[in-house]
């Protein structure tokens, strides 16, 4: 029955689309992790900006146990508890007015998409189905969204795309007025471009593009998957700017390690997704939403939120000290607790190497493309965490400019 594996089993049974590191975790408290060997690691990665509140938090813990005992699972022909619980709260927190739960970053930007072509088809007709995206955007991997995403790496390769997307430079005004028209439907951004390299919005970049899809009859999809549910030191980086989307998508954080994924918008837009338009098995499964409410609990408080910008200072602080001291970044940039490290021009390209000699000093670090190394960490993480995991990763960085 308990038979043991190990890294070299992946290669034999997993499809290889993924390239995974040479160690396997095994278990997780807080911010450290530690893998088969008994190695411990500090968790700059948080599964990719997922686990919000590091490993096995109590409050979670006890929010998926006890919805454990109750009930798991009813489909959408029921609604249940703990997901009119969570949408009562998104609602309460944020400008949205209708939630829909999905299970994945992805699904909630192919609800989001399809959601504003329907309106503007619907509202003004069927010329109107144009979707305007940032070049180096990342939204998820079904074939819609990959069309969306502007890295062309993702989408190409699998026959002809989902028509009417376009692509223009990020934080670019003057592209954006020259492409948008009557006849886009929708323009989407991330507020701060994760996957992309942790490259933030301008705040009048976003103010511009509010007013000219306000101009054009277009709606504004803000895809905060990455830097939702506190992340960017509010609960919603838009929270941030100032400015506000007509539908937003979350999931990573919003589970804090549990699947989930939300769209959420107002009331004028949502009535146009009617019954049995769009749906979802799994969408709103109890124990996803149980575990998401005890998220936002812990997360949508003044303190916690205050601790995110706080410790996005001590990162930074320490970061721009290794770069003064060895000179491999050119630049820290991000917000809360979504940070870039931007490789100088010397280290281009190697930010794998960075994550693997990271690992190898005992902390978990992530890229965000070749050229960036990227740390988001448990929105928790303690300070002596903090210091411990950077101590470390300047010890790796040390290493590898000694190779
Ligand atoms: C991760 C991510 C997605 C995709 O989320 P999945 O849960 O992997 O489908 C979409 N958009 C952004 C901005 C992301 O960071």
């Amino acid at each position: 029955m308990n038979q043991t594996v190990t890294r070299a089993d992946f290669d034999q049974v997993m499809v290889p689309n993924y390239a995974p590191a040479d160690y396997i975790p095994v278990r997780g408290e807080g911010a450290r992790v530690w893998d088969q060997a008994g190695r411990e690691y500090i968790d700059f990665a948080g599964g990719i900006a997922v686990n919000a509140l590091g490993h096995a938090h109590p409050a979670l813990v006890k929010a998926l146990t006890e919805q454990a005992s109750k009930i798991w699972h009813v489909s959408n022909s029921l609604t249940n508890e703990p997901a009119l619980r969570l949408a009562k709260k998104l609602v309460a927190a944020t400008f949205a007015e209708r939630v829909f739960f999905c299970n994945s970053g992805a699904e909630a930007n192919e609800a989001a998409f399809k959601l504003a072509r329907k309106y503007a088809i619907d509202v003004a007709g069927s010329e109107k189905y144009e979707i305007i995206s940032t070049t180096n955007s990342f939204h998820g991997r079904t074939f819609f969204t990959v069309t969306v995403g502007g890295q062309p790496k993702y989408s190409d390769g699998f026959g002809p795309r989902p028509q009417g997307v376009k692509h223009i430079p990020y934080n670019d005004v003057a592209a954006l007025k020259a492409a948008i028209s009557d006849k886009t439907a929708a323009v989407v951004v991330e507020p701060v471009q994760g996957e992309g390299g942790v490259l933030p919005a301008d705040k009048a970049y976003l103010e511009a593009v509010r007013a000219l899809c306000d101009q054009h009859g277009a709606l504004l999809v803000f895809d905060e998957v990455q830097t939702g549910v506190g992340r960017s030191g509010s609960l919603y980086a838009y929270m941030e700017y100032g400015v506000t989307p007509d539908i937003l998508t979350s999931a990573k954080s919003l589970g804090g390690g549990f699947p989930i994924g939300a769209m959420l918008t107002t009331e004028k837009i949502a009535k146009h997704f009617g019954v049995g338009t769009h749906g979802s098995t799994y969408g709103g499964n109890p124990l996803a939403c149980a575990v998401a409410e005890a998220v936002i609990d812990v997360v949508n408080t003044p303190e916690v939120l205050a601790g995110i910008r706080a410790k996005h200072a001590r990162f930074v602080s320490q970061l721009n000290a290794i770069a003064a001291k060895t000179g491999v970044f050119s630049e820290v940039r991000g917000m809360g607790l979504l940070i870039g490290a931007v490789l100088a021009d010397a280290y281009k390209g190697r930010a794998k190497d960075f994550m693997t000699a990271a690992a190898k000093a005992g902390v978990m670090v992530l890229q965000a493309g070749p050229d960036v190394v990227r740390f988001a960490p448990s929105l928790v993480i303690a300070d002596a965490d903090i210091d411990e995991g950077m101590a470390r990763f300047a010890q790796a960085v040390d290493t590898l400019l000694a190779k």
